[in-house]
């Protein structure tokens, strides 16, 4: 017991592992008086990432795909902070956090490592100067506020001779992320460069590229040829077979040796374990930990793993799970299970769990779903995701807010607001405003 003989469950990650984690280890912990449970996350809030290409796309409302921490767990301590460190043999963890930033030591003695992944660039030159990325709610805000300002930097007749780097999008990658995303960014511009009376659809670029023969190969070949079709007819141009090699400001390269003018690239095309857990004295995959079945880190008891930063094998197949939401949420509810189990007694439970489905949304009311092994496509497959996803989106204000922007947006067009954050102008002297000074 670290700390007054209470024992403490520290939850580091808040995303789908940690959250779910943190929310069953208090249903079946209501009544322990003698547990504290902590959740350490560098947001106060939870991203529901299935819908961020939504927010960068102008169809929801920024904070309509979060929740605060705080209003999802009523009974977990929250920690708003960067995990620094991971002390295994000592049993604590290092968290900084603060305007002034500075360090805490939180002890555990059952510790949950649900850290996530970060994107990867693979050392190509240039991406991590001029890539975008698609992870965080930042990234989307990010990628929607470039769309936009390209649009009116382009529309300046001062842009006339600079206006194709401006007008073109490259997504690199073409699984769920880079496809839903790409199809979003596609009618996002067709539908506003209506707007703008210098420009017009035909001065639009949205290229997709993807290393692979078929985009989504998550899915089958069939599907993923649909939506390659379906995207192509609306405008978006694709490069299968095809790597993006180098970016500058103002252009990509691919493999293929063709350039592409443009100041907007996103990277969906590749993702590595967090970082801390290299840190780690333990057995990793991949930069994954390996955890067993009961989601254990094996030589080191109560320290435990789950999500997209470790690696759990199928007992059915021994293969390990996907990194995936629908996985690491499940894996939130048995590993609640078997932490109680490890503090009140009783049988572990392993981590079982056949993939239900997985769905895409590829724009224009259309999308591709493989659902207990049966394909849909279309209207039906966009209506399976949009009613599949807002059923998994925690608390009911969010999904009545993100079912009034899908009403609102059958009737209005996408919002053109750019999200600036920077002061208004200001001014130090009340005289005649020559010491105006400017808040950008
Ligand atoms: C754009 C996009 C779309 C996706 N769509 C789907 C989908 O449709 N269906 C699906 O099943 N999956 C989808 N996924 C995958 C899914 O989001 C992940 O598999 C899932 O989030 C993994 O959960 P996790 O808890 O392991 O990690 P995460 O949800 O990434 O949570 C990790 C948390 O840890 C925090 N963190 C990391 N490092 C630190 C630190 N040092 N200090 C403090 N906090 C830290 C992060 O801020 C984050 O909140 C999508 C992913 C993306 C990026």
């Amino acid at each position: 017991m670290s700390t007054n003989g209470r024992t403490q469950i520290v939850i580091l990650g808040g995303g789908f592992g940690g959250v779910y984690t943190a929310m069953h280890l208090e249903k079946l912990l209501a009544h322990a008086s003698d547990v504290d449970i902590t959740l350490v996350n560098r947001d106060n809030f939870f991203l529901f990432t299935p819908m961020l290409h939504e927010v960068a796309a102008s169809d929801l409302d920024i904070t309509h795909i979060v929740n605060p921490i705080r209003k999802l767990l009523r009974r977990t301590s929250f920690f708003e902070g960067d995990v620094e460190g991971i002390d295994l043999p000592n049993k604590r963890v290092c968290i900084s956090h603060g305007f002034e930033p500075h360090q805490h030591h939180l002890a555990y003695d059952h510790l949950v490592l649900a850290l996530g992944s970060i994107t990867n660039f693979f050392n190509l030159p240039g991406l991590e100067e001029h890539a975008l990325t698609m992870k965080s709610l930042g990234d989307a805000i990010h990628l929607r506020n470039r769309l936009i300002a390209n649009l009116e930097e382009a529309n300046s007749e001062c842009a006339i001779q600079g206006r194709a780097p401006l007008l073109s999008v490259v997504v690199a990658g073409g699984g769920f992320a880079g496809v839903e995303t790409v199809a979003g960014i596609n009618d996002f511009l067709r539908e506003s460069v209506t707007f703008y009376p210098n420009l017009s659809e035909e001065t639009l670029r949205i290229v997709l590229v993807h290393p692979g023969a078929v985009i989504l190969p998550e899915l089958s070949p069939k599907l993923g040829t649909y939506a390659q079709r379906k995207l192509t007819q609306r405008g978006v141009e694709i490069h299968t077979n095809t790597k993006v090699t180098a970016a500058t400001p103002c252009a990509v390269t691919l493999s293929d040796g063709t350039t592409i003018p443009t100041s907007t690239l996103v990277w969906t095309a590749g993702t590595s374990p967090n970082p801390l857990l290299s840190t780690l004295p333990c057995a990793r995959e991949r930069g994954r930990l390996l955890a067993n079945e009961y989601m254990e880190v094996p030589e080191w008891p109560g320290v435990w793993a789950l999500g997209d930063c470790a690696v759990i094998p199928d007992p059915q197949t021994g293969t390990p799970y996907p990194p995936t939401a629908q996985h690491a949420l499940r894996q939130g509810k048995v590993l609640a299970r078997n932490i109680t189990t490890a503090l009140r007694g009783g049988q572990k439970k392993p981590f079982v769990f056949s993939t239900i489905g997985q769905l895409a949304a590829i724009g224009r009311r259309t999308g591709v779903a493989n659902i207990l092994g049966i394909n849909f496509s279309g209207f039906f497959a966009w209506w399976l995701w949009r009613t599949i996803y807002l059923s998994k989106l925690p608390r009911l204000e969010k999904k009545l807010r993100v079912v009034l922007d899908w009403t609102l947006d059958l009737v209005f067009a996408k919002d053109l607001v750019q999200f600036i954050t920077l002061r208004a102008p200001t001014v130090s002297h009340v005289d005649d405003g020559e010491h105006m000074t400017s808040g950008r």
